[in-house]
């Protein structure tokens, strides 16, 4: 017997016979009955029948299926050389045979084995690079609206306010952020794709943010900013080669096609790999580690003085990452790079980030180099993401935000909704009265800055 809304008693509905679902019957023809709504009325009953048994079905532990001396082989394109005739070639990936016919190799897989071969030369020099330590970016009170969507909506979505910071030629800075806090739109509002409405952008002194139409036009037809998206398996044209991707950006510039290709296998070289072996090929002939070594190399073909990288490694295994991060590093290093890297992976920052920056619900609450940022945090929201962050040298879980974010949320703040209140003052166990007001960001010593009214000052 059920229980209606009321409180009335009704009648218990009979269940349905289970039976026919495991016995079908022999020969049976025609649809079978609705099995998901008889299981559903004899439910709450949780599920403990199995899949009919099938005889043909391998055990648990069966290879299946089972892969034996498989060869796998694209034709080449635009090389010069005859396409594939599916005997497999044993050849190294950065050697190939002159005028081989046959097909080739899992360069995938020979490319991995025969690198990283470090590259050694650099793009040609450029005088007018920017010197180590000269302001590349600087970014001045930005505030990013996007206009609302829909009918009878006016106003706009503030996505990013008052954001201040910059970066220097040779330096990496790290962004860091929840999802939504502002990090992609911070970089696409550098290159002009994001509605900037309040404060400046400048790029090598030039106001970027200010330029419109044609100036805007030939500003990115310089290729000096660069932008390396996440996916590049989405963001690369599918249908050009290797060799064509990384030079589209010169044919942007208008220099003629020759020179194209000559700085296109040098960039390619600079990132490690090898034009003669992969130039042939399109994106879907690649590794993943591969096709993010062509997006960069398609980044700094126009030796920029500034690259934004959104999520660079977040879809790349362990060893393409370091390789990837290496290459940045290098990048900043010897050709005088201003790197922005957009990144949830604390780890791969804290290797290589001279400074970090974080962002919350599009402020910025704390910027500084990377050891105290992420080593002791001032902004408890700071201690929060660092405290999540995944670790192996620890054994039992998540580490403790010793001295941070670990003390009990002072229950619920009616104030912390209104303007002005502490963005974070929901979610912050250190939130007073003083919190009321939102916090400017306050310099600290060591080149650090915090947006909070109580920071976590360093002890001893
Ligand atoms: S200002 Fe107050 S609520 Fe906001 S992070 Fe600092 S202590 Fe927490």
């Amino acid at each position: 017997m059920t229980v209606s809304a009321t409180g009335t008693p009704t009648p218990q509905t009979p269940a349905p016979d289970p039976a026919p679902e495991t016995t079908p019957p022999p020969g049976a023809s025609g649809p079978a009955p609705d099995r998901a709504d008889t299981a559903q009325a004899a439910e709450p009953t949780p599920p403990t029948r199995a899949l009919p048994s099938t005889p043909d079905q391998p055990r648990h532990g069966e290879a299946v299926p089972r892969v034996e001396g498989l060869d796998v082989a694209y034709p080449q394109r635009s090389t010069g050389h005859a396409g594939s005739t599916g005997a497999p070639h044993p050849g190294p990936e950065t050697t190939p045979p002159p005028g081989a016919s046959g097909p080739a190799p899992d360069r995938a897989a020979t490319a991995q084995a025969a690198e990283p071969t470090p590259p050694t030369r650099a793009l040609r020099s450029d005088p007018d690079q920017p010197r180590h330590g000269e302001a590349v970016l600087r970014v001045e009170g930005l505030d990013v609206a996007y206009p609302r969507r829909g009918a009878g909506h006016g106003g706009a979505v503030g996505v990013l306010g008052g954001v201040g910071l910059e970066v220097v030629a040779g330096e990496i800075l790290g962004v860091i952020g929840e999802t939504g806090s502002g990090k992609t739109t911070l970089a696409r509002a550098v290159v002009g794709s994001a509605p900037v409405t309040a404060g400046r952008i400048s790029v090598e002194g030039i106001e970027v943010s200010a330029l419109r139409g044609r100036a805007l036009r030939e500003h990115r037809r310089s290729g000096r900013v660069q932008y390396m998206f996440q996916d590049p398996l989405r963001s690369l044209d599918p249908d050009l080669t290797v060799i064509e991707l990384v030079g589209e950006p010169l044919a942007v510039a208008g220099l003629a096609k020759a020179e194209r290709r000559a700085a296109a296998a040098e960039a390619l070289h600079r990132v490690g790999l090898d034009a003669d072996a992969l130039g042939g090929r399109v994106p879907a002939e690649l590794s993943g580690g591969q096709r993010q070594r062509v997006a960069l190399a398609r980044a700094i073909v126009t030796r920029p003085a500034l690259l934004l990288a959104d999520e660079p490694v977040s879809a790349l295994d362990a060893s393409n990452r370091n390789h990837v991060l290496r290459l940045l590093d290098s990048l900043r290093r010897d050709l005088g790079v201003a790197i922005v890297v957009i990144s949830h992976d604390l780890s791969s920052l804290a290797g290589i980030a001279d400074r970090i920056a974080v962002l919350y619900r599009g402020k910025l609450v704390e910027h500084g180099p990377t050891a105290q940022v992420l080593g002791s945090p001032l902004h408890p929201y700071t201690a929060l993401l660092t405290a999540s962050a995944p670790r192996i040298d620890r054994a039992g879980g998540p580490r403790a935000a010793a001295g941070r974010v670990t003390g009990p949320v002072t229950g619920p703040l009616p104030w912390a909704a209104a303007p002005g209140a502490c963005a974070f003052a929901h979610h912050c166990p250190f939130a007073d009265a003083d919190c009321r007001t939102e916090p400017g960001s306050s310099p600290h010593p060591g080149g650090r800055a915090a947006a909070c009214h109580h920071p976590r000052l360093p002890t001893g």
